[in-house]
């Protein structure tokens, strides 16, 4: 069966100015402190959705128009205290930061958050009323890392949270599952979802690498929300071998018995075998690979609804074709190889014991997980 996958992206996207630092550090002279682009640069996002229409993909997608989230939706997630002190940084001429020194935006950068977080409800919503069956939202700000409080690592608002908050609202009963296949810990959408028995937060990253405390197993939600969580931190180096055991043994299991009636990706290429700020493997088969793992999850609970979320990635020459992979498994149509062709002949890519042992550890948190 041929699945209709939906895609949004607007230019837009790519005008979000987070200016100049050094990796981690604001740039100083004194120090050795060397002014270069900031990581999370507009790049590697433009790249992926010029590899996405110059390879004829785009012909089989449905384009999802991109809109701005309401100050409602918003409100669905973050304070009005914190949409308003965001909004006076983002008129100042030269913009500020959303609040931890880490998540620069230049003026107007609000309303082009605002239009990320749009872009993913919207493409939610076509999910929900059967015009798409999936579909792949290329956004940026990204969003895993915003809390309920405000933003956070390069992330101004939660746009996972507020789409899946929205659908909430307006399928009264719905049960959504995210899987964040970002390196960095999806601590935002836990935070949003913790206490909440009808949202199944599983991320896989490596282990403690942002936010630097936050991702273990023993994080699994609260109150109502128990073991509705569920962190797979993996030791850096983990590949194709690890990340497909993991889903076979936690995530698909764990979705399988919460049975949700849609399921969200937050889909970050930082965790590719070429990324600046992860340590892993995957590769863009890898990717392919992991998306059909959740379509057959999605076909057996969730009548196919898949909805997948751009959030990091920064290796600007690899990270399109990581895209290419899991938009050409999404929509079935196969448009190109991965020229790289490191997924038979990249070493490193099997499964390790000391990666088995803390998958399987992971493992034991699906037995707590009901529908
Ligand atoms: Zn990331």
């Amino acid at each position: 069966m041929t699945l209709r996958t939906g895609y949004v992206y607007h230019e837009l996207f790519g005008w979000h100015d987070t200016g100049t630092n050094t990796g981690f550090f604001p740039s100083d002279p004194a120090r050795g402190l060397q002014p270069s682009l900031n990581y999370e640069n507009a790049e590697t996002k433009k790249r992926i959705h010029e590899l996405i229409v110059v390879s004829g993909l785009i012909d089989h997608l449905t384009r999802v128009p991109a809109r701005h989230a309401t100050n409602d939706e918003l409100l669905l997630v973050h304070p009005q205290s914190y949409l308003t002190s965001l909004k006076k940084v983002s008129e100042q001429p030269l913009g500020g930061d959303a609040g931890d020194g880490e998540t620069p935006l230049a003026k107007g950068g609000y309303e082009i958050g605002t239009m990320a977080v749009g872009a993913v409800t919207a493409l939610a919503q076509s999910i929900m009323a059967g015009d798409v069956d999936n579909g792949y939202a290329l956004v940026r700000p990204p969003g895993h890392h915003a809390v309920k409080s405000g933003g956070m690592g390069y992330c101004l608002f939660s746009n996972l949270g507020i789409a899946i908050s929205v659908l909430k609202k307006e399928h009264p009963g719905i049960r959504i599952a995210v899987v964040d296949w970002d390196v960095h810990h999806g601590n935002g959408t836990q935070d949003i979802f913790y206490d909440d028995p009808d949202v199944l937060s599983i991320s896989l990253h490596q282990d403690r690498l942002y936010p630097r405390n936050s991702g273990g197993r023993e994080e699994r939600g609260t109150g109502a929300g128990i073991n509705t969580n569920i962190n797979i931190p993996l030791p850096a180096g983990t590949g194709n071998g690890g990340y497909i055991y993991a889903f076979e043994q936690v995530v698909k299991p764990a979705l399988l018995k919460f049975k949700p009636d849609l399921i969200a990706v937050a889909s970050g290429f930082d965790s590719s075998v070429y990324d600046p700020l992860g340590r892993m493997m995957i590769t863009a088969e890898g990717y392919s690979k992991l998306t059909s793992i959740l379509m057959e999850c999605a076909a057996a609970t969730a009548k196919n609804r898949l909805l997948i979320a751009h959030e990091g990635g920064y290796n600007a020459i690899y990270s399109p074709f990581c895209g290419l992979f899991v938009l050409q498994e999404l929509s079935g149509v196969k448009k190109l190889e991965d020229p790289f062709n490191h997924t038979d002949n990249y070493p490193g890519q099997a499964l390790y014991p000391h990666q088995k042992v803390e998958i399987d550890a992971a493992a034991e948190l699906v037995k707590d997980v009901t529908h």
